[in-house]
């Protein structure tokens, strides 16, 4: 099973390394409702973030999540990498590409699957929803 690595930690900054996207599947997550699943990889806890959850997944083709699920106080920003899909978020339908970013409220019903004939990779944010500040660089100083 492969595994997040610590590239460098200081004392204000954690940097570490997931290895190749085509190497995504190597990863096992043990998921409390489906067991094993290969093809997903939690950051956030090597990272030591404060704020937010990180992962990467990937599903191959043909290949659909078996249940629906909700977050209890965090938003999700689903972000395609690679390949194509589909959401199925309160039984709408959203298609996705590379390039997609889907946000999806925490009450939300969402599943997803991959109705095409290559390997559907994103990564996703989750956040405490309702916490952000501010957009774009507001946050920001010199
Ligand atoms: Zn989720």
């Amino acid at each position: 099973m492969k595994e997040v690595t610590i590239n460098k930690k200081g004392e204000n900054y954690t940097a570490v390394d997931i290895g190749s996207l085509n190497e995504i599947n190597k990863y096992i997550y043990n998921h409390p409702l489906a067991g094993d699943m290969n093809g997903k990889v939690f950051v956030g806890e090597k990272l030591d973030t404060t704020s937010m959850e990180i992962s990467v997944q990937v599903l191959p083709a043909g290949k659909e999540i078996p249940f629906d699920h909700r977050h209890k106080t965090h938003e999700e920003v689903y972000i395609v990498l690679k390949g194509k899909g589909q959401f199925i978020i309160d039984g709408e339908i959203v298609d996705l590409k590379e390039g997609s970013f889907v946000r999806i409220a925490p009450d939300a019903k969402r599943r997803w699957r991959n109705n095409s004939n290559e390997d559907l990779t994103m990564m996703v944010i989750q956040a405490v929803s309702g916490t952000l500040q501010s957009h774009t660089i507001k946050d920001g100083y010199v």
